[in-house]
């Protein structure tokens, strides 16, 4: 299914393109946390990091960073989060993969605060090594 960032890819609807390479493009979020939320948008078709390939998220990164210090530097962001919602449960609506550069000021909430919760005796040691066995590396 195509999805709306493939269409801004394909310049069939607008962006405000801030950034554009030959594997990923950077446009405005048309809903901001506060301006200058930018997503970092890969060219290639995949959802996820689920799918996704390591040098293209790795690419996304690199230019999170970059686009994160030029809002740093402009003024347009005291902080900056850097959000990757991956699977519906984890929030994520488009389904083209993406990085959101969030601009952060002083005293602008908690937008971005989950609800913690704490581990029972022994059970982080049995997480930790159920992740260990899952990693691929
Ligand atoms: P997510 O929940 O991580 O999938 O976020 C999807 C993001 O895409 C939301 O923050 C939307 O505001 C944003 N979005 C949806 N349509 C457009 C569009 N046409 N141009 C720019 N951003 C969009």
């Amino acid at each position: 299914m195509t999805t709306i960032f493939e269409k801004i890819i394909a310049r069939e609807i607008p962006g405000d393109i801030v950034y554009e390479d030959s594997s990923v493009i950077a446009f405005l979020d048309i809903n901001p946390v506060n301006p200058g939320h930018t997503l970092v948008v890969p060219k290639q078709t995949f959802e996820n990091i689920f799918d996704g390939d390591a040098d293209t998220l790795a690419h996304m990164m690199r230019i999170g960073q970059k686009i994160g210090v030029a809002l740093k530097e402009t003024g347009l962001a005291d902080g900056v989060n850097l959000i990757m919602s991956n699977g519906t449960e984890a929030n994520q609506e488009v389904f083209h993969a993406h990085l959101h550069v969030v601009p952060r000021l002083k005293n602008d909430g908690d937008h971005f605060k989950a609800t913690h919760k704490k581990y029972a005796a022994g059970e982080a040691l049995l997480v930790a090594s159920r992740i260990v066995t899952g990693l691929k590396i």
